[in-house]
């Protein structure tokens, strides 16, 4: 193996050597620049398991202009950013870096506490040994051509997630998910063709047979379970297809499902299209009595009056907040205000990414509904839900 490189970027030399000798220290190969232009100069191949840590305080090119320009590179470096302002700085450096697409590992304040700079790079040398199966890295990507013949093959399959009732810990819904099973690489993941589906106008046909599939398996599980519900995804395009409501009215009457046992999620992020249009369908899909639950909260750009106008019956805590509210004071109050937002607009509100029995404690204290999360279940295939229909959670 060899030694996994870690950039450092810092403007102030003396910085930069200590860092160098920590990381030398565990193993892995320093290489220092005082100016990011110099980095941007001199390496051109990037290794995307390298590490580099940033400052974002520097003089020439601060650390949200580095970035941006990684942001416009094949492959980058997963980021730890440094700063010597307060945690707010690094908290929105960390999300405009998310929205980048950036890997950022983390963001620590200066004076930058050595032992814990080093943990967090034997963290990820152990994690970069052992690239799970979803890593995309290796693998081709999938073409349009592909994607569309995999939707009329019917390769494209729904994984179910339980939601939890928080106060009597009962199965209250599903969440569908989908999946390519794919004859040859096996079962693709959401983040590997949903963005090319919308790019490649093919969201249309991909939403029809995911919405198609979760009606006809909900209304096999109805009878098995009373009020469970099934949320399925839908994405911007779909709120500006003036067609849907019809469409998704037909399907139901077909199948005898009352709408109320279907919730659409949709993200904050996909409201910000054509706000009239998404409108008007999210009202007409409401009007006939179709759940409607705002996914991802808290990491759009929505308003609290946008937030009213839309008549969502469920808010959904981004994941973000919730794997980070133990230890973050300002994920912690994110979480508590999003509970009391919701309860007021008189929505449920739902948690995601709940992991631990730790989360779940602390969401029950806060008054949080419904959970979601790998401490109860990943998502799983259709037969193996129906088994533990029944079962308890975790
Ligand atoms: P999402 O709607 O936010 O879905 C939650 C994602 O978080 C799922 O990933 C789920 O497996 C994962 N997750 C659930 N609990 C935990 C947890 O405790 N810890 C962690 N680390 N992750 C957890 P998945 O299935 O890979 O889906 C990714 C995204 O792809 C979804 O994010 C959604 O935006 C999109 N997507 C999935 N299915 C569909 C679909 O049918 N249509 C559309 N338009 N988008 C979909
Ligand atoms: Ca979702
Ligand atoms: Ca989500």
């Amino acid at each position: 193996m060899t030694q996994p490189t870690v950039y450092l970027i810092d403007d102030e030399p003396d910085m930069l050597e200590l860092l160098a000798s920590a990381v030398e220290m565990v193993d892995m190969l320093p290489v220092g620049f005082t100016l990011a232009s110099d980095f941007f100069q001199q390496v051109t191949d990037i290794d995307t398991q390298s590490i580099m840590a940033l400052d974002l305080h520097m003089p020439e090119m601060d650390g949200i202009e580095v970035m941006r320009r990684l942001a416009t590179m094949d492959k980058t470096p997963q980021l730890i950013l440094m700063s010597g302002h307060d945690e707010g700085v690094l908290h929105s450096a960390e999300k405009l870096g998310r929205a980048h697409n950036l890997k950022i590992i983390t963001s620590l304040t200066k004076p930058i506490v050595l032992k814990e700079f080093q943990k967090l790079l034997v963290e990820q040398k152990g994690v970069s040994q052992h690239v799970d199966n979803r890593s995309t890295e290796n693998r081709p990507k999938v073409t349009a051509a592909e994607l569309k013949k995999a939707i009329e093959r019917h390769e494209l399959i729904l994984f179910y997630q339980p939601q939890i009732n928080i106060s009597t810990g009962a199965l209250a819904g599903v969440e569908a998910l989908v999946r390519w099973n794919h004859p040859e690489r096996g079962l693709i993941y959401p983040d590997e063709f949903i963005l090319l589906a919308e790019r490649e106008g093919l969201m249309k046909d991909l939403t029809r047979t995911v919405i198609d599939q979760s009606v006809r398996q909900e209304q096999l599980w109805q009878h098995e379970v009373d009020r469970l519900e099934v949320s399925v995804n839908i994405s911007a395009i779909d709120i500006t297809s003036l067609t849907l409501p019809e469409q998704l009215a037909e399907l139901l009457a077909e199948n005898k499902l009352s709408p109320s046992k279907l919730t659409l999620e949709v993200t904050e992020s996909a409201l910000m299209g054509e706000l009239v249009k998404s409108l008007d369908i999210l009202t007409r899909l409401r009007m006939r009595g179709v759940g409607l639950s705002i996914d991802d909260f808290g990491t759009g750009y929505s308003s609290l009056s946008q937030l009213h106008r839309v008549p969502f019956t469920e808010l959904k805590i981004d994941q973000s907040f919730v794997f980070s509210m133990l230890e973050d004071d300002e994920a912690r109050a994110i979480v508590k205000t999003c509970v009391m937002l919701g309860h007021e607009l008189k929505m449920k509100v739902v948690a995601e990414g709940v992991e631990t029995k730790e989360h779940l404690d602390l969401l029950r204290e806060i008054g949080c509904d419904f959970a979601q999360g790998y401490y109860f279940s990943r998502a799983m295939p259709a037969d193996e839900m129906t088994k533990r229909l029944h079962s308890t959670w975790p």
